[in-house]
């Protein structure tokens, strides 16, 4: 495809600007044909998939009309959802970064009414806003529409979805006649076509064709699993890619909220968003993944829709989309504008007929891949490892703590070699030993998943499978310290004077060991082993904290 430079759409030298501290290098297709267009004048329909660069391709064509020193509202955009308007409002600022005096304003239902009479009064060129909540202010005639002379309809087959038509058709039939009315939609249902025939003048129509949907940079593979090992299957290839953001897709709400639960008990900072969220709920599940305190948003197509997160290097279809379009809409969120990214699909028995028509769909190749084994995990997380140490010596000035290691090495306990191999092994998590080679399904307790945080969650993983009358307590010591079972064992009926039969089941981890205890003999062995130590070393001993 050719590509089409900002400069040749005679786009003024603000934006320029602004559009290549966004990093753009180029007008995506949607960008490229639908901004002169608009720059004539012309009413437009444009057709093209999420994270196409819509927003711009109506964004920039709207500022460069905007005159800064008319304080009233000159242009309206309609969104679905507060998401989406404070998204959208946010490109916009961004875009406008070096004009003087345009004001961009997103106003949504839920935010105090006062608020935003009060920004509103200030003078907004720009608003942004759900269908509902413009609605609420030009009745209360905070809102006046006597200077608007663009609208925008964003998402406009959601807004339908979503029950915002007549509002839609509401404002539109209030809007000053000479103004130019902008309509961008993933689909073009026939009740939007409608739309537009009845507000716009001879709208032209854009189009971004469905074969060039699927973005190249991404990688697309697949896997055969049994329903069952889905979730063993994600983790480890979460911890092999170790992806900075994934979003997870499933198809019901059930199945979000289960793997959430699953993942979050396996340590992995995972949140769900599905319809039945209170929005401000979402509000904060958005952003808690935005801001990386989430590093995996399970969603539903619905809820995910128009979505937009940057930085997005993995999407996993944990359920084959029931929907062939929604594949395409789903990896879309990944490798936005032109980065990598990675694309996982979940193939259980006879879904591969499903997988088979995507392909055909978007004329795509989506690869098979083996379920990787655990030693596999392993081993692709110590490539990872070991190149960003290449480029830390590389990139970095590491003087101070060459010094910190020389200081180690004075008493010769040990080589450089193995203080390396022990920072590595530490890197890695616990997965150096044992390393479990059977197919999915046979994975051990002691198993440690999640390397980079799982640190953090290590004492307050969920145990209910404690036995009945026995409380399970953690140990700070583990394999890793030459310790052995039958030397805590040894150590609690010892110290406490408890016969070392009552004791129950140990886990023993590489840092640390869970020990089961009778519920009555609890406070005595708490007791019995203060500042008691094993082979040397102190040993603490407390209660392991189980959830809820
Ligand atoms: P859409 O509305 O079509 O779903 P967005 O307007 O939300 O897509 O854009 C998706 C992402 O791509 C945003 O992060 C946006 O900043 C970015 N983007 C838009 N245009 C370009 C471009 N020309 N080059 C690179 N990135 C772009
Ligand atoms: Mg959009």
């Amino acid at each position: 495809m050719e590509s089409i430079r900002f400069e040749e759409l005679g786009i003024t030298e603000p934006i320029l600007r602004a559009v290549k501290d966004m990093g753009f290098e180029e007008a995506t297709p949607i960008q490229g044909q639908a901004i002169p267009l608009q720059k004539q004048g012309a009413d437009v329909i444009g057709q093209a998939q999420t994270g196409t660069g819509k927003t711009a391709a109506f964004g920039i064509p709207l500022l460069e009309k905007i005159d800064p020193e008319n304080r009233k509202t000159q242009g309206i955009i309609l969104c679905p959802t507060r998401e989406l308007a404070i998204q959208v409002a946010e490109e916009l600022r961004k875009l406008a970064k070096y004009m003087q005096g345009v004001k961009v304003l997103p106003i949504y239902g839920g935010q105090d009414m006062r608020t935003q009479i009060r920004s509103l009064k200030g003078g907004v060129e720009i608003v942004v806003g759900t269908p509902g909540r413009v609605m609420d202010h030009m009745r209360r005639r905070t809102l006046k529409l006597d200077d608007v002379h663009t609208v925008v309809l964003d998402e406009a087959d959601e807004m339908l979805d979503m029950g915002f038509i007549e509002d839609i058709e509401t404002i539109l039939a209030q809007a000053p006649g000479e103004r130019q009315t902008v309509l961008f939609s993933a689909t073009m249902p026939e009740e939007i076509q409608e739309i537009a025939r009845k507000f716009q003048r001879d709208p032209k129509l854009v189009r971004v064709l469905k074969k060039e949907l699927t973005v190249p940079a991404i990688e697309q593979y697949y896997y055969m699993v049994k329903q069952k090992d889905k979730l063993e299957v994600l983790c480890r290839l979460l911890d092999m890619y170790n992806p900075k953001l994934s979003l997870v897709f499933c198809n019901t709400k059930k199945q979000v909220d289960d793997l959430v639960v699953g993942l979050q008990g396996r340590g992995y900072f995972a949140e769900g968003l599905h319809g039945d969220l209170k929005q401000n709920l979402r509000d904060r599940v958005m952003l808690g993944f935005r801001s990386g305190h989430t590093d995996i948003l399970v969603a539903t197509d619905v809820a995910a829709r128009g979505i937009d997160v940057d930085d997005v290097e993995a999407v996993f279809n944990y359920d084959i989309p029931q929907d062939e379009e929604y594949y395409v809409h789903r990896i879309g969120r990944t490798g936005r504008a032109g980065r990598e990214g990675l694309a996982f699909s979940f193939v259980v028995g006879r879904e591969i007929y499903k997988l088979k028509d995507i392909q055909r769909y978007c004329r795509t190749k989506i690869q098979e891949r083996r379920i990787p084994s655990v030693s596999d995990v392993s081993r692709v997380k110590t490539d990872l490892i070991l190149r960003r140490m290449e480029e830390t010596i590389a990139q970095e000035d590491l003087g101070k703590f060459v010094k910190i290691i020389e200081g180690k090495m004075d008493g010769g306990e040990y080589s450089t070699l193995e203080l390396a191999a022990a920072f590595l092994k530490t890197f890695l998590g616990e997965e150096g030993e044992e390393i479990d080679e059977s197919p999915v399904g046979a994975t051990g307790r002691s198993e440690r998943r999640g390397g980079r945080r799982d640190h953090d969650r290590d004492h307050d993983r969920d145990r209910d499978d404690s036995s009945e009358g026995m409380v399970r307590l953690f140990v700070n010591l583990g394999k890793n310290m030459g310790i052995r079972p039958g030397d805590i064992v040894g150590a609690i009926a010892g110290e406490s004077g408890i016969p070392g039969r009552l004791i129950g089941s140990i886990d023993m981890y590489d840092r640390y060991t869970f020990v089961e205890v009778p519920k009555d003999q609890v406070n005595t062995v708490l007791r019995g082993m203060k500042n008691c130590k094993i082979k040397g070393k102190p040993i603490s001993v407390e209660r392991a904290n189980v959830r809820k």
